[in-house]
């Protein structure tokens, strides 16, 4: 079934101790949708200045990505510039230009506004309820993922959505900074009552936990001996997770744990290289044969 994805196209400059880039295509929706297109068809929503090149769109082409929901717009892409701590585990951001993106009002493709599966990938949050608006019907799963710079500029909005979505996928600091609770089995209580009945925290190195009614599911995170940089793993899990159910068309507790495992995978293959490099090569085979390592590295006897 396909998916649908809104969020930001971007160039972004990019700092680890393992090296820097000064422009590199980047942006949530990017990542997402070039992760999910691995498993199942993706239906893309974002705006792109006049910078984005026939070239930049290549790293489109020949996946399952539509881009007729990509606009092109006068004036520049959103801009990110981000530095990583010597562990990888910190970064901070050093500077955010929303460019085309502070006047976007998307409008879906006829085409995708029978998506089942819906990802408001991390972008102004009335952006993101725009869009789920204009899907027919309620959609079999619709997932949000958002961030600080959200949670701190436009906490009303970002309320206002979250009331419509089924899983809220974000990482443990802003899990705390959304609710106000360090413990993040209390944070998921209390981010239940805000809308969503699912929640995944994205733990970085640590791996990721999913909290719904039935209990807590936990997958670590790849053990990789150099990566290089973490920009983007958050957006991959995203994707191999969404890209995942979306690919077998039916969300239960069962797909529920396969797509926390295959997010985790595609999440590490995006830190292996800067950018999007890694996940530029990835193949099927390699996708499915670390699923298989991940099944060895939990497995045990009691
Ligand atoms: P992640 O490392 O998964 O948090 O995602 C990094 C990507 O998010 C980068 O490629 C950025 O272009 C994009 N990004 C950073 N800040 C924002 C923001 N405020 N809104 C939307 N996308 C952003």
């Amino acid at each position: 079934m396909s998916l649908l994805v809104v969020g930001s196209v971007a160039f972004d400059a990019l700092e680890s101790p393992y090296g820097k880039v000064d422009r590199t295509i980047g942006g949530a929706a990017t990542y997402f949708a070039v992760a999910a297109s691995f498993f199942a068809p993706v239906n893309l929503v974002a705006i792109v200045g006049q910078d984005f090149t026939a070239e930049d769109r290549k790293i489109f082409k020949g996946r399952h990505i539509d881009i007729e929901g990509l606009e092109c717009a006068e004036g520049k892409c959103f801009f990110w510039a981000g530095r990583y701590s010597e562990n990888l585990n910190e970064r901070v951001t050093l500077t955010t230009e929303l460019n085309v993106f502070a006047d976007f009002k998307p409008k879906l493709p006829e085409k995708y506004r029978s998506s089942k599966y819906v990802f408001l990938a991390n972008i102004a949050p009335d952006l993101q309820r725009d869009v789920l608006k204009q899907v027919k019907g309620k959609p079999k799963l619709a997932a949000l993922d958002t961030m600080n710079y959200w949670i701190e500029r436009t906490p009303a909005e970002l309320r206002e959505t979250l009331k419509h979505v089924d899983i809220l996928m974000i990482n443990d600091s802003e899990t705390r900074q959304l609710s106000n609770e360090h413990n993040l089995l209390r944070a998921a209580k209390h981010i239940f009552k805000m809308g969503p009945k699912t929640l995944v925290v994205k733990r970085g190195e640590y791996g990721a936990m999913l909290v719904d009614s039935k209990g807590v599911f936990c997958v670590p995170a790849f053990p990789l001996e150099e990566p290089h940089d973490p920009t983007g793993a958050g957006d991959s899990f995203a994707g191999g997770f969404m890209g995942y159910l979306a690919g077998a068309g039916n969300v239960n507790d069962a797909t529920l744990r396969r797509a926390m495992v295959y997010g985790s995978v595609l999440g590490s293959f995006t830190v292996e290289k800067f950018g999007l490099d890694r996940l530029r090569t990835l193949k099927r085979s390699e996708i499915h044969a670390r699923a298989r390592h991940f099944a060895k590295l939990t497995q045990f006897k009691l």
